[in-house]
């Protein structure tokens, strides 16, 4: 007997490694890499990527879950890793006193944290350069600053803040934001205040070719091969490669009706010709959805596309019309090639009626993560 399929996702490493190379290039060798790995590396599996990060030898990681920085560091990962602010003191605390670098969003928790260690304590300020989000706004970040310098053992060895943009309409918004970003930072330096990392730039600053004087950009989507455009208008994001290679599960059981048959699954009541089901044993516990209204998945077997006639709980039903010998055990591709033909994220996410990360999102941690290295051949089974 053929050895089961795996019901697995796979990630491509070489892709990875690929767009950090286009990131860095981009940047320039003059700015360090901090990698966003939050939100399980954005669905990828965050221990894999973070070993093949540090392996490219990135500059830092960052994520916003310490309980994420916690699982790296029983893995192995030696970088720094920055947490994305917390609202949250307490785990702001925890995390100072398990050597991850916090981000400083407000002055009680900069007091806080000064008055509890004994020694010289990394921490990164976070400014609010106009996204109306987290950090100090512009505004009154100088007196801000100031006073945090003032306290004693916190090694402030980061300032960094975030404009993102999804519509590049937006671009000259995020340019205009970055350059009074680093207007403060030269400020601050002429003042004598030092920084060791100053950081503005996201993928979509990056992929949108502004420019800053910051030495470091912290990349998330750009390196997943994900864009961080809705509407991309003019902004190339063509060299990107995307790192979510597969998602793979198989048959499990076929069922063959005769014509006349009534059939609830996908609504198949009194078939016109016979049909065969293939059930497979992946459903909404694994973050698939049904398509929205008005649209259609469908899934590749044997380089084929066979339509989606439901999802439930802990299955999948297809329609194997047409497709002859089709038994337990064959392989379902649901994102990726099948030889010829591919069922790329965007067209999951559309079927799902969301965005592509969306769609990542839901199938996080739901599928054992397979990585191939760059030596695979990539995206073909
Ligand atoms: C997520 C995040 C980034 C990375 O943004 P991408 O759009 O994924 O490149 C950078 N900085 C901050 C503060 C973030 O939260």
């Amino acid at each position: 007997m053929n050895q089961p399929t795996a019901v697995c996702a796979e990630i491509d490493l070489g892709a990875l490694a690929s767009n950090v190379r286009l990131m860095q290039q981009i940047a320039g060798s003059d700015k360090q890499l901090i990698a966003s790995i939050k939100a399980n590396a954005y669905g990828h599996g965050v221990v894999p990527i973070a070993q093949a990060l540090q392996d490219l030898k990135v500059d830092a990681l960052a994520t916003g879950s310490l309980k994420e920085a916690q699982l790296l560091r029983q893995h192995g990962i030696v970088l720094p890793i920055l947490l994305f602010a917390f609202a949250d003191s307490e785990l702001t605390m925890r995390a100072v006193t398990e050597g991850f670098i916090p981000t400083l969003t407000h002055l009680q928790m900069a007091e806080a944290i000064s008055g509890v260690v004994k020694n010289p304590t990394s921490v990164y300020l976070k400014i609010d350069a106009g996204l109306g989000r987290l950090g100090e706004p512009l505004d009154s970040a100088r007196q801000w600053v100031e006073k945090i310098f003032q306290l004693p053992n916190l090694r402030i060895e980061g300032i960094y803040t975030h404009v993102p943009f999804a519509d590049s309409k937006q671009r000259d918004w995020a340019a205009q934001r970055l350059q009074a970003f680093d207007q403060f930072v030269a400020e601050l330096k002429n003042a004598g205040y030092q920084f060791s990392v100053t950081q503005a730039m996201a993928s979509c600053c990056l992929l949108a070719r502004l420019q800053d004087h910051c030495n470091a950009v912290c990349v998330g989507h750009a390196l997943y091969g994900l864009s961080p455009f809705s509407s991309p208008g003019s902004v190339d994001v063509s060299q990107l490669r995307p790192v979510m290679k597969n998602l793979k599960s198989r048959i499990i059981h076929t069922s063959y009706h005769a014509e006349g048959s009534d059939i609830a699954v996908g609504g198949l009541y009194g078939l016109k010709r016979p049909r065969t089901i293939g059930v497979l044993p992946t459903g909404m516990a694994h973050g698939l959805c049904k398509p929205v209204e008005g649209k259609v998945m469908a899934v590749l077997i044997r380089g084929r596309k066979a339509k989606v006639l439901s999802v439930s709980l802990e299955h999948t039903t297809v329609d194997l019309d047409g497709m002859e010998g089709v038994s337990p055990g064959d392989p379902v591709t649901f994102l990726g090639y099948d030889g010829d033909e591919e069922i790329t994220l965007s067209s999951i996410a559309n079927a799902w009626g969301i965005q592509p990360l969306e769609a990542l999102m839901r199938l996080s941690g739901r599928f054992p993560i397979r990585s191939m290295d760059a030596t695979e051949e990539s995206g073909r089974i």
